[in-house]
């Protein structure tokens, strides 16, 4: 009896305080800031600090999840104490990079990754793909030869696209596909790592147009593969540590597990309302400036009363998604890293690749025999596809032989998950040659809103933090 009580009345308490009717409902929270920031990722938390402490002037940052840092991610092995990234890895050495990191006191250090065999094998069949990659000469060389084609176009996309040519200046290579780009320079040897480090994040990277793929592979990249760019991580705690010491700075001055529920944007000023999704509690920010840090998807976007301009921009955009975790079946056998490859790539066809959707790796990452999972997707992967994908990947290359056990019916392990999507925000080549990028630059600053993040720059933790500091002088002038 005791039991049917407990299960029966607690539910309708509960949900009666959720509904407001057993306490009396709250009146929000009223903030009053010169700047209101959506997102606590790379872009978002990097303007809060140096708006507020490199510059004096009072924000409030609305972060949905309960930590900043966005796609850093990092699992801390619960026996050991050990950190694994299985987000972002390095940080590029860019701009003020270094000394953001040293405000907070984090160490540096060169990313370390476990010693690995890689086995190609096509994912989709469990055969193996017989793939001979350049010797590291020939990669460097190729890489180095990459360099001198791209680095006079860094300024038209690096940090941003502040500098992007009006269509009739548009170098012609931007808009063919990227395979065709490839061909024509002779690069084919730099295409493994270029696959391999970021282009994978697009899909099948040879038939996207070549300005989008230069944007998560440029300069800076081939800089740092190169050598000419250093790269590092926290020498302590994994990524998250930085972001956990930026959290500790910004204090209260952050609205964790919030969303913006609606939103007024004029030319003098912004009214946001924002929600607790734990507690509930709501807040209203007047802000004279808005950073819109998160990517500007339909969803993301529909509270954020886009007026008919902004949605026509923003709706034009395309993305792909990407997931990674960690799994630790014993199926999987260290150190190996299992990478999907197409059947056709086979000996040294590299720009034969896989179509989206597709698991990229299942790579051994350390501990008690942990697995790096990169799953890359078209905008409709969504988290339980993702998921079924690497299941079927996972049932295949037991069936075939290809793993340390035979198929007995055998269910991923995860052991941490995240979803990294929508990402690689681009649009057609006939968006870009319609003046596309100068009409999303010119959202700049209308109705007192700012816009950062991937779909607005050249999508890497510190290149973003580099656009930010073209957005802060703008936005502190309309204050
Ligand atoms: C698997 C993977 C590996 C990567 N590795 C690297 C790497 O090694 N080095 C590198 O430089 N870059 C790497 N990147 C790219 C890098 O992560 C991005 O450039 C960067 O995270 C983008 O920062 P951002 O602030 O624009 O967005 P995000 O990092 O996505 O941050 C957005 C933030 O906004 C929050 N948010 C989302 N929607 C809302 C909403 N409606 N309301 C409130 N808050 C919201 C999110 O919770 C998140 O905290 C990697 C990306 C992926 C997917």
């Amino acid at each position: 009896m005791v039991m049917l009580f407990l299960t029966v009345r607690i539910p309708c308490l509960a949900a009666l305080v959720t509904a407001g009717v057993a306490t009396p409902a709250q009146p929000p929270k009223t903030l009053v800031k010169d700047v209101a920031i959506i997102g606590g990722g790379a872009s978002g938390a990097y303007a809060a600090v140096r708006l507020r402490d490199d510059y004096g002037k009072s924000i409030a940052l609305v972060e949905m999840q309960g930590r900043l840092g966005g796609m850093v991610n990092t699992y801390i092995d619960p026996k050991t104490g050990t950190p694994y990234d299985f987000g972002v890895e390095t940080f590029l050495d860019i701009g003020n990079a270094s000394a953001f990191f040293e405000r907070f006191g984090v160490e540096r250090a060169a990313v370390t990754q476990a010693n690995t065999t890689t086995q190609y094998i096509d994912f989709n069949s469990g055969h193996p793909v017989n793939l001979s990659l350049p010797s590291s000469n020939a990669q460097i060389a190729a890489m180095e030869k990459f360099l001198e084609v791209v680095k006079p176009w860094t300024n038209y996309l690096q940090p941003g696209y502040w500098n992007f040519p009006v269509p009739e200046d548009i170098p012609e290579d931007f808009l063919i596909p990227y395979g065709e780009f490839i061909t024509k320079y002779g690069l084919e040897d730099a295409i493994p790592i270029i696959y391999e480090s970021t282009g994978l994040g697009l899909g099948n990277m040879t038939q996207e147009t070549t300005m989008f793929v230069l944007q998560a592979f440029g300069t800076y990249m081939a800089e740092a593969i190169v050598g000419e760019v250093d790269s590092y991580h926290p020498a302590t705690g994994g990524n998250q540590a930085l972001y956990n010491a930026i959290e500790q700075g910004l204090g209260d001055d952050v609205l964790y597990n919030s969303t913006v529920l609606h939103s007024s944007r004029t030319d003098s000023g912004v009214l946001l309302t924002v929600q607790n999704h734990i507690s509930g509690s709501k807040t209203v920010i007047h802000a004279r400036q808005l950073l819109i840090a998160i990517e500007p998807t339909t969803t993301n976007t529909a509270p954020l009363d886009l007026d008919t301009n902004e949605k026509k921009v923003l709706s034009t955009f395309t993305y792909t998604r990407e997931y990674s975790g960690i799994v630790n079946n014993s199926a999987f056998v260290a150190p190996i890293s299992y990478a999907n490859m197409a059947a056709g790539a086979a000996p040294d066809n590299y720009l034969i690749l896989p179509d989206s959707s597709f698991t990229n790796t299942i790579s051994y990452m350390g501990g008690n025999n942990l697995f790096h999972v990169i799953i890359v997707g078209n905008n409709s992967l969504d988290e339980r596809g993702a998921k079924a994908l690497l299941q079927e990947n996972f049932e295949t290359l037991l069936k075939a032989g290809r793993l340390g056990e035979s198929y007995e019916g055998q269910q991923i392990n995860w052991v941490d998950f995240s979803v990294h999507g929508p990402m690689h925000a681009r649009v057609s080549p006939e968006d870009v040659q319609s003046g596309f990028f100068q009409q999303l630059y010119a959202l700049q600053g209308q109705r007192s809103t700012w816009w950062t993040g991937g779909a607005f720059a050249c999508n890497f933790q510190t290149t973003l933090w580099e656009f930010d500091e073209t957005l802060i002088p703008n936005i502190i002038a309309n204050l």
